[in-house]
């Protein structure tokens, strides 16, 4: 086999993103940056949003720059009930100084509400935020099968890879 040519395939970076958050009476459900109507919504300091969470850590993985809570500290009081839309911009800041952007995929786990009608709107609203084509931003759905904490409906979990090519690779 000959040895690779392509400086680019040397320069491939991949992350992995996973995040999981409580159901719970008396919150919004915010999924993907979309307000989702359900009678539940997901505990946390900020908006709670799973997925974008999971897609933060996945891009910072792959760029080698720790994980959400190292950025963005869930015991600093300017994160409470922060828009997750924010913080995955700010993520993009932080990646792009030595990254581009290849493409992220994602799974959302919830056993309710169907989030298939929602994903057109997420996938428009995490593809505006990472100023990527809608193409490059994928995003699927899975219920729990009615077993685990998913499928109980006592969380929404969310797992994403993402993909990166470092800049000027020596
Ligand atoms: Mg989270």
């Amino acid at each position: 086999m000959s040895a690779p040519t392509d400086r680019h395939l040397l320069a491939i970076r991949t992350g992995l993103g996973y995040d999981s958050h409580r159901l719970v009476e008396g919150r919004r459900l915010v999924i993907g940056g979309v307000d989702v109507p359900h009678s539940h919504g997901l505990a946390g300091h900020s908006d709670a949003d799973a997925l974008v969470h999971a897609i933060c850590d996945a891009l910072l993985g792959a760029a080698g720059l720790g994980d959400i809570g190292t950025h963005f500290p869930d015991t600093d009081p300017q994160y409470a009930d922060a828009d997750s839309i924010d913080l995955l911009r700010r993520v993009r800041g932080l990646v792009e100084v030595d990254h581009e952007i290849v493409n992220v995929d994602s799974t959302i786990h919830a056993e309710r509400p169907k989030m298939a009608p929602h994903i057109p709107e997420m996938r428009t609203r995490l593809a505006a935020a990472l100023r990527l084509p809608e193409r490059r931003v994928n995003v699927k759905a899975k219920t729990g099968e009615g077993v685990g904490p998913v499928g109980t409906r006592q969380a929404i979990e969310a797992t994403a890879i993402a993909t990166l090519v470092e800049r000027d690779v020596a």
